[in-house]
């Protein structure tokens, strides 16, 4: 009898079992029997000899009634093998295979797979796929008599029928001892049983068996992956943290009445959320996603004057430099003299914003380390940089992270582990990048969820076209006059290529002591999909800033004020780039992806982008999130010379079509393979093999529930010692995870 652990050497031949081990890394009979079929082909499609038509893939079980072999030209042999299902006779032509002729014993039987051709009046397969069925665990036909055959994953080595057979031997011999599922979420969910499931999955007697199988298969991948999330929640949360509570008359009050806007109902609503778990003795994990523009930031820096005003210090941690100095800006400007302690004009409340980046001058890194340090600073806005060890705070009670996308558990933690393990920071982490529900709580799934889904009113709406420059030559003076048009109205323009460009400059690569890693994150072109290879190798290589700009400035935008912003320029001269544009200094503003996240200039009312087919929906989505900003109508344009038929002019035109960043985002995963967007992601969910995380959301969510109630009733899961089991490698793989991503 086998158990899941057995290794199936002791079940199976040991060249069967060598095969499956060193071509599809399956182990142990618990990893064969997690081999699923990737299809079922239908019996029904096991065509009789005499229905078969001319151009058909068919499937034909056939008995072997004749084979001549013969060589008809110097270098062509042929092996015709004459089979009958009693239905009719066929010839099955095999060229260059002369071990057919051994391989075929007379009388016996075989499946042959192919495309149907004609010669004259007989039909025929050439080189079909064949499975002989011939030894004594042979799959007989019998065996499929009105059943489903599994298609399995298969590689050279190791052909699904080989797989079907092992798996035939496995779950004759297992002995399985108990179910890992409790048998009160069994029950409640009305899942079949595991022996059952796993027999259904392999040899299902028809597509209900197989799909009550898939239910509950599924059902365990998601279960484990809640429970994992379950526990670091509770883990989480059984931490005590300091209760941060608004005081009458404080910064936050102070900082409401002077607001130019009111709050929407949703930053109202997840203010309050916010507001109540700051308020709890155990440390908040919250994630905060919301669609582009819709007003993260105040949500948050309304939460950072309440810990604030209870005393202790908040940390706002950007992606890239050129955010976290906007968010320094934005956040010292919305203040106003409530952000100028000690200073002249500095309201009594007032507390001190302190900027802190890895690439500043030594001067101003030290001021910036003392006023954390110190507990002057209030509120600390920085880069990567915040997270280096001898950043340090008198009294953190509060992270916040942006564009919680571009990070890593591990750096969260990082920063968070800047509090004494006593009291424990609140974390808030925002994402403008909105992924399905169901998603971020996989993804995210140690976190609660929050949402922002409207914007603030009076925005006025993008307009999006794709310009496809290749069919409509005319279309390229267009975009520039519009441009013209745009800042003669005494309106900003953005132009993104997808790369740098500058050779040479490109040689010096800076020392990381000197730059925040996050920094340059716009890498020279990443359109992240290598499945749309749009007949690469004669692309041209992508447009870069270096070129563009002089050339618009020198041509097609003469006399505008034309400036580039990309991440090899120093911090210092970002900066300034950065002001100049927000005071209506630059005209147009010629970028990498540096602008991707956060930067916020509501008098910039045109995009354009130009090789718009080579960067990814999502990425396009938050750049277009730059413009419509204000109150005037916008304008983005993505260039393209991609050819009509090309899968990336499917998502400019999505653009065009949507700005929800909800729709965007599914379309953008049916278009990736789901495990490689998640795969290199939060937890690395590399492991599911049924579970789709966009189709099976009922799934997830059943789980979640099933999960938290367990973990609730006892973390340990004592009483479910397989199912901790499970829970455990499956955390120990992800672990492996973040050590090799570290
Ligand atoms: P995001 O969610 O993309 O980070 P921001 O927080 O940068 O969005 O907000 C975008 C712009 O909208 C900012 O200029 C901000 O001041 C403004 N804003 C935020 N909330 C409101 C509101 N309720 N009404 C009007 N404008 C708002
Ligand atoms: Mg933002």
């Amino acid at each position: 009898m086998a158990t899941v652990d057995t290794p199936l050497h002791k079940v199976l031949g040991g060249a069967t079992a060598k095969a499956l081990e060193t071509s599809l890394q399956l182990h142990t009979v618990g990893d064969l029997l997690r081999h699923y079929p990737r299809r079922y082909a239908m019996r029904g499609e096991l065509t009789k000899l005499s229905d078969l038509q001319k151009d058909e893939h068919v499937t034909v079980f056939a008995q072997i009634t004749g084979i001549t072999g013969r060589r008809i030209k110097p270098k062509l042999h042929k092996t015709d093998v004459v089979v009958s299902d009693g239905s009719a006779s066929m010839t099955l032509t095999f060229f260059n295979q002369p071990w057919r002729e051994k391989q075929f014993p007379l009388g016996g039987k075989a499946f042959f797979a192919g495309k149907v051709a004609k010669f004259g009046s007989k039909l025929q397969l050439t080189n079909p796929e064949v499975h002989v069925v011939d030894d004594e665990i042979g799959v007989v036909d019998a065996e499929f008599a009105g059943a489903l055959l599994p298609v399995y994953p298969a590689s050279g080595k190791v052909s699904t029928f080989t797989i079907q057979r092992s798996m035939k031997i496995v779950l004759d011999t297992l002995d399985l001892a108990d179910d890992p599922l409790p048998f009160v979420v069994q029950h409640r969910q009305q899942l079949i049983g595991i022996r059952e499931a796993l027999d259904g999955i392999h040899r299902p007697r028809d597509l209900h068996e197989r799909d009550l199988a898939r239910a509950r298969l599924a059902f365990d991948e998601a279960l484990v992956v809640q429970l994992t999330m379950a526990r670091l929640r509770a883990n989480a949360a059984g931490f005590p943290a300091v209760s941060r509570r608004p005081v009458a008359g404080g910064l936050l009050d102070a900082f409401d009445t002077r607001l130019p806007f009111e709050l929407t109902a949703g930053q109202r609503a997840v203010g309050e959320t916010i507001a109540e778990e700051l308020a709890r003795e155990h440390p908040m994990h919250r994630l905060l996603q919301g669609e582009v523009g819709s007003g993260k930031t105040v949500v948050a820096l309304r939460a950072m004057l309440t810990v604030v005003d209870s005393g202790a210090q908040a940390a706002l941690l950007a992606p890239t430099e050129v955010l976290a100095q906007q968010h320094f800006r934005s956040i010292s400007a919305m203040l106003g003299p409530l952000a100028l302690r000690g200073q002249l004009g500095g309201a009594e409340q007032a507390t001190t914003v302190t900027l802190l980046t890895g690439s500043m001058s030594q001067q101003a890194r030290r001021k910036a380390l003392l006023e954390a340090a110190s507990g002057e600073a209030g509120i600390v806005v920085g880069t990567h940089a915040l997270l280096q060890e001898h950043v340090q705070f008198a009294d953190l009670g509060f992270v916040v992270v942006d564009e919680q996308h571009r990070f890593g558990v591990e750096q969260r933690d990082a920063l968070r582990a800047k509090a004494r393990d006593d009291r424990r920071p609140h974390v808030l982490v925002m994402t403008a990048t909105p992924i399905p529900r169901t998603i971020a709580m996989t993804v995210y799934g140690d976190l609660d969820v929050s949402t922002l889904d409207e914007l603030p009113k009076g925005r006025a709406p993008i307009t999006t076209h794709v310009a496809p420059v290749k069919e409509r030559p005319a279309w390229r003076d267009r975009v520039w006059q519009r441009v013209r048009e745009e800042v003669e109205r005494g309106h900003q323009v953005y132009v993104v290529c997808p790369r740098i460009g500058g050779e040479t400059a490109k040689a010096t690569t800076p020392s990381t002591e000197d730059v925040d890693e996050f920094v340059d994150f716009e890498a020279e072109f990443d359109d992240g999909f290598d499945d749309d290879t749009d007949d690469e190798a004669d692309r041209r290589p992508p447009l870069a800033v270096l070129d563009v700009a002089p050339e618009l400035a020198e041509h097609d935008l003469v006399g505008l004020r034309v400036e580039v912003l990309h991440g090899r320029l120093t911090p210092d001269v970002k900066d300034a780039v950065m002001r100049a544009f927000v005071a209506g200094e630059i005209d147009v503003l010629v970028a990498t992806t540096v602008i991707e996240v956060g930067v916020d200039v509501p008098n910039a009312t045109a995009m354009v982008v130009l090789d718009a087919d080579r960067f990814g929906i999502s990425q396009l989505h938050q750049l277009r999130g730059r413009v419509g900003r204000g109150s005037a109508e916008s304008l983005c344009l993505l260039v393209t010379e991609a050819p009509i038929d090309a899968l990336s002019r499917e998502r400019l035109a999505a653009l065009a079509r949507t700005s929800d960043g909800f729709a965007l985002s599914e379309l953008d995963l049916q278009q990736r393979r789901e495990g490689k967007v998640l795969g290199s992601e939060q937890h690395g969910h590399t492991s599911f093999k049924l579970l789709s995380l966009l189709k099976d959301r009922d799934i997830i969510e059943r789980a979640r529930a099933e999960a938290t109630a367990l973990v609730e009733a006892d973390a340990t899961l004592a009483e479910y010692p397989e199912l901790a089991a499970e829970v455990e490698r499956f955390a120990t793989a992800a672990q492996v995870e973040f050590l090799e991503k570290a």
